[in-house]
């Protein structure tokens, strides 16, 4: 069964999402991530979780991960795609995707990291 979240329990949900990308960015010691990066969902019956496009600076989330319980895989994946876009502002989009680039921006943000959702 799927359960329903109210307009305001997504907002709040949100709004903790949006910390936490705060406090990742004090962490990657990139203060600016919050401003510059933009997070779009798209459609629960797109095959990815997430995606990150660097051009454009925008995170992709899958809007079936503003489900209720959903919540950490949620921050999870918002961190990995986040650290696709820090790891490849610094080192350049030539980098594996999953490289020890990425990794250490999960790790350093408090995640195992582990890609083992399609994205990309
Ligand atoms: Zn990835």
């Amino acid at each position: 069964m799927r359960s329903q979240r109210t307009e305001a329990s997504i907002q709040s949900m949100l709004e903790c999402v949006f910390n936490k990308l705060k406090d990742w960015s004090v962490i990657w010691g990139y203060t600016l991530l919050p401003r510059t990066l933009n997070i779009e969902f798209i459609p629960a019956e797109d095959p990815d979780l997430g995606k990150c496009h660097f051009a454009s600076n925008t995170v992709f989330l899958n809007a079936s991960l503003l489900q209720s319980g959903k919540e950490s895989l949620l921050l999870e994946t918002l961190c990995h795609e986040a650290a696709h876009w820090m790891a490849f502002r610094r080192h350049g989009l030539g980098i594996e995707s999953h490289g020890p680039e990425w990794e250490a921006y999960m790790r350093k943000a408090g995640f195992e990291p582990r890609a083992h959702y399609h994205d990309q």
